[in-house]
C-alpha cells in the first residue's frame, strides 16, 4: 500500500498541538507535545518523509552506471552478476543501507 503523496506540511490543529497534513489538506497524523519537547522537530521530520523517500529512491536508482555488461555500483564498484540480473554490493555500501531504509519506509519485509 502506498503512502499519501507528498509534500506534507506541519500545522497546528484546534484540539491537538501539532498536526501533519497532506497537500490536499487531509490529516496525516497528530503529535502530542505535552510531554515531548522534541515533538515539533519530530513533526518536521515526519512531514519531510515523502520527499526524503523519493530523493533516496532516486539516489539509489542513480547509483548504477549505465555501461551495459559492465554496469557497476558507483559507490562500491561492484559489478553486475554473471547472469546479468543483479549486483552484489560490498559490505558497507551505502546503496545497501539505503535500500534497507526504503524497504523499512514502505513496510515490506527484507
Ligand atoms: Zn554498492
Amino acid at each position: 500500500m502506498a503512502h499519501t503523496p507528498g509534500p506534507w506540511h506541519v500545522g497546528r490543529a484546534i484540539h491537538w498541538p501539532i498536526e501533519i497534513f497532506s497537500e490536499d489538506q487531509n490529516s496525516i497524523c497528530y503529535l502530542d507535545n505535552s510531554e515531548n519537547t522534541d515533538s515539533e522537530d519530530n513533526a518536521k521530520l515526519i512531514a519531510a518523509a515523502p520527499e526524503l523517500l523519493d530523493m533516496l529512491s532516486k539516489l539509489v536508482a542513480d547509483a548504477y552506471c549505465e555501461k551495459g555488461y559492465n554496469c557497476c555500483c558507483t559507490y562500491c564498484d561492484a559489478k553486475l552478476s554473471d547472469d546479468g540480473l543483479d549486483i552484489t554490493h560490498e559490505d558497507g555500501c551505502l546503496v545497501l543501507d539505503a535500500k534497507k531504509v526504503i524497504t523499512k519506509a514502505k513496510g515490506k519485509d527484507e
